[in-house]
């Protein structure tokens, strides 16, 4: 990943963060986003404290916010002059049954998961297709494959996630641009930090690798999926959950 340029999203905890000094690790240089101001300057100094091989800058950067998105992708290609690589990894969950979930619950998590991700590809795709390269991983989750109950609006997002990456990767491949989604099963995050006990117990029986996954283990898949040993990988759904739903 040796001077890749990478916009990353959801960068300022959990499974983003992690994508972040992964890439870093392996020499990109990564506009590391988020709402959140503090965590991003701590994870650039992380990366600098550790001496990794690439930099990682923070930029703050809410996904909702449509009109934010070109001057985004104008500033990151006019600086580097190019963008090799896009994840898009920030989400949300609003859970809750059916019968009560209200239409902004509904919308928020649609418009967060799914929404702000076809304003950024199609902003950073005109870059891809320039200069005829592009790597881009879209964080979904299992449930989006599987289905969840109480969670139809994060799996109606996840789900439809996957359908976009699956048509994009059809319509970008003649351009050398891969498309393909990363869905994690439980990992340790904020996320997953306000579950039960109770369920938190149940999950780890149900997978068959009796834990939840790590951080960095996502985040190595992504980079996988992202660097040039992934080539010939396109429109594909790599599940992370621990065997959970063999
Ligand atoms: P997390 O710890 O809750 O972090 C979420 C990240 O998304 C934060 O950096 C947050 O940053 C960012 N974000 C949320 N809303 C945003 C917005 N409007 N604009 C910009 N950034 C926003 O979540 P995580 O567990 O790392 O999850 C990352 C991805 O993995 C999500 O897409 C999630 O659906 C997926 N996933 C997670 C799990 C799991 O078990 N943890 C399982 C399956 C899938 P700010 O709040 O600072 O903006």
């Amino acid at each position: 990943m040796k001077d890749r340029i990478a916009i990353v999203t959801g960068a300022s905890r959990g499974i983003g963060r992690g994508i972040c000094l992964e890439f870093a690790a392996r020499g990109a240089s990564v506009i590391a986003c988020a709402r959140s101001e503090g965590p991003l300057h701590e994870l650039a100094e992380e990366a600098t404290r550790r001496e990794l091989a690439g930099t990682i800058e923070p930029r703050m950067f809410d996904v909702c916010s449509r009109d934010a998105v070109d001057p985004l992708v104008e500033s990151v290609s006019s600086k580097h002059e190019r963008i090799d690589i896009l994840v898009n990894n920030a989400g949300i969950t609003r859970d809750g049954l059916m019968m009560s979930m209200d239409d902004d619950q509904f919308d928020e998590v649609l418009t967060t998961n799914l929404r702000s991700v076809f304003w950024l590809t199609r902003a950073v795709s005109r870059v891809m297709v320039r200069q005829r390269y592009g790597r881009i991983v879209n964080v979904g989750s299992v449930s989006g494959e599987f289905g969840n109950a109480g969670q139809s609006n994060y799996v109606a997002s996840k789900a439809g996630l996957s359908g976009f990456t699956k048509s994009i990767a059809k319509e970008f491949g003649k351009r050398k641009i891969t498309c393909n989604v990363v869905a994690p099963g439980f990992i340790e995050t904020d996320m997953t930090a306000g579950l039960s006990e109770e369920i938190k117990t149940g999950a780890k029986k149900m997978i068959p690798l009796a834990r939840f996954g790590t951080v960095e283990e996502v985040a190595r898949v992504v980079a996988f999926l992202a660097g040039d040993d992934a080539a010939y990988i396109t429109g594909q759904v790599l599940v992370v959950d621990g065997g959970l739903n063999t």
